[in-house]
């Protein structure tokens, strides 16, 4: 059997952690939306062993049981003990660590892609349970759907449709280790960010309120290491961005725009400047299924 299935990157619109669990894991209050970047994975099973195997038309990822979409495969096939192999395609169109969950979301590919061939009835929730074992953000993935998300990433809230916008986004050469920047957060100067305020905008469609608590509680932490984020940031607003943060630990930046025009504008500022800049919308998983 084979399936495709789209495996879009994600931005978060506000990001915080209330504190770190016994285990070192983070508390998250996240507001998270999926757009329109996405990477392609093609799944196919076959009956002839029990070998995954992925490839990747990236030179940079490893294709063994260190990617997220092989750990996605082993998963499903030992917790239901599946007595088939896995071939797994990924065309990578999302720029590698870069805050951008790529690898979360090929994980969750290839979970939303094994429940419908091995015909396993799980739900988006029953996925996101198991998907937290592999990565905090592939809870998040498996529905893409604008959402708020809490615990460990595993509590996924969704939200209505976001108010009309264009986004921005624009990442730098620099490659962030997400473990790294999570291990130097110190809790007691971190500042904080009014998660509920954002939630509360989207609820209402209120794109105003919506710019104005945008934030990123790890931007203090990475730009630490990489200060031209600062600038990136700097420079996205002088250009016309009507908010403008960091996504996830870094070190994309991305800058949001009511008006398309705008967002043209910005897009054409930016290129030249930034080595990978991209113009894209929200998306909705969950509805684009239904419909
Ligand atoms: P995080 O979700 O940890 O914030 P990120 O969005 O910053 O991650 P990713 O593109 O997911 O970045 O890559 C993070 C790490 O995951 C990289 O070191 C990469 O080698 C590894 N990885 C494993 N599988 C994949 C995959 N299928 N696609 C991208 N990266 C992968």
């Amino acid at each position: 059997m084979e399936i495709t299935e789209k495996a879009p990157a994600k931005l978060n619109l506000c990001l915080d952690t209330p504190f770190r669990h016994s285990d070192g894991s983070p508390e998250w209050s996240m507001v998270m939306t999926a757009v329109d970047l996405a990477d392609y994975v093609q799944i196919t099973t076959h009956t002839d062993s029990l070998a995954i195997c992925v490839e990747t038309n990236s030179g940079f990822l490893p294709c063994d049981q260190r990617n997220l979409a092989y750990q996605a495969a082993k998963l499903l096939q030992r917790k239901y003990k599946i007595q088939e192999g896995v071939s797994i395609k990924i065309q990578k169109n999302i720029p590698v660590a870069a805050g951008m969950g790529g690898g979360s979301a090929d994980a969750a590919a290839v979970l939303r892609g094994l429940n419908k061939i091995w015909e396993l009835g799980l739900s988006k929730a029953e996925l996101a349970k198991l998907a937290l074992s592999i990565d905090s953000d592939v809870p998040f993935c498996v529905y893409s759907t604008p959402a708020h998300v809490t615990g460990k990433g595993e509590i996924i809230t969704p939200l209505p449709k976001l108010p009309q916008m264009w986004i921005v986004i624009a990442k730098m050469k620099t490659s962030v280790s997400t473990p790294k920047i999570l291990r130097s957060i110190d809790y007691d100067t971190l500042p904080h960010q009014n998660v509920d305020a954002v939630v509360q905008a989207i609820k209402n469609n209120d794109p105003q309120n919506l710019c104005q608590h945008m934030g990123n509680s790890l931007e203090a932490v990475t730009s630490q290491r990489h200060p031209n984020i600062l600038v990136l940031k700097e420079k996205m607003l002088k250009f016309g961005a009507d908010a403008a943060v960091m996504s996830g630990s870094g070190p994309t930046v991305f800058g949001i725009c009511k008006k398309h025009s705008r967002a043209q504008h910005l897009y054409n500022s930016l290129k030249g400047f930034c080595q990978n800049v991209y113009l894209v919308r929200p998306i909705d998983l969950q509805q684009s299924e239904e419909h």
